[in-house]
């Protein structure tokens, strides 16, 4: 399986997504895990990355690009990968959809998580205070929350013109939407 996961910030997609991979046999592959792990190794790419990542801001499409490409040739995505914040603008679509298609292969499926902004507001503080993440901020979750609908929101009409869109109620508990998303996606996979 081939599989994207979308929805705002803080609406829990790393933790659905280790969820659908384990389910599928496929990495999960966070595009914001890789960031931050590179900016607390302090690698060329972290050093790159982390103003982008501490103001809310998208780190530019050509970074981005180059990353996932590197991970999506390693071997283990060979046979299936679920991307969890990529591709978050409409170049990285089009990118997406080159490095998919060098291989021969196409998408799945696109799962996206719907949640009420306020909600997601209050989560992510309340995670702030867990994981002390530096772009936890109020401020900055408002700002990652504007970027999200003015950049990544329109991926949703364009994956849903391909008939690719899986739309999951993201509201409750961890493992109520866990068994929504499940449900969704074995139905495709037996199509
Ligand atoms: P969230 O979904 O909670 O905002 P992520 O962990 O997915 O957080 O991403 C954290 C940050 O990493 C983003 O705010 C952004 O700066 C950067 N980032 C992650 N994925 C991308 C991407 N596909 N394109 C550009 N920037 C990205």
């Amino acid at each position: 399986m081939r599989l994207i996961i979308m929805g705002p910030p803080g609406a829990g997609k790393g933790t659905q997504a280790a969820f659908i991979a384990e389910r599928y046999g496929v990495p999960a592959i966070s595009t914001g895990d890789i960031f931050r792990a590179n900016v607390s190794q302090g690698t060329p790419l972290g050093l790159e990355a982390q103003r982008f990542m501490d103001a809310g801001e998208y780190v530019p499409d050509e970074v981005t690009n180059r990353m996932v490409r590197n991970r999506l040739s390693e071997d283990d995505a060979e046979a299936g990968f679920l991307l969890d914040g990529y591709p978050r603008t409409v170049a990285q679509v089009a990118e997406l959809d080159g490095m998919i298609g060098d291989s021969g292969h196409s998408l799945d499926a696109v799962v996206v998580l719907t949640v009420d902004p306020e909600e997601i507001v209050q989560r992510l503080l309340q995670r702030a205070l867990i994981d002390g993440r530096a772009d936890d901020t109020e401020d900055v979750i408002r700002r990652r929350q504007e970027v999200y609908a003015e950049q990544t929101q329109p991926l949703i009409g364009v994956y849903r013109d391909r008939d690719l869109l899986v739309e999951v109620d993201g509201m409750g508990e961890v493992d109520e939407v866990t068994a929504r998303v499940l449900k969704a996606l074995d139905s495709i996979s037996k199509h």
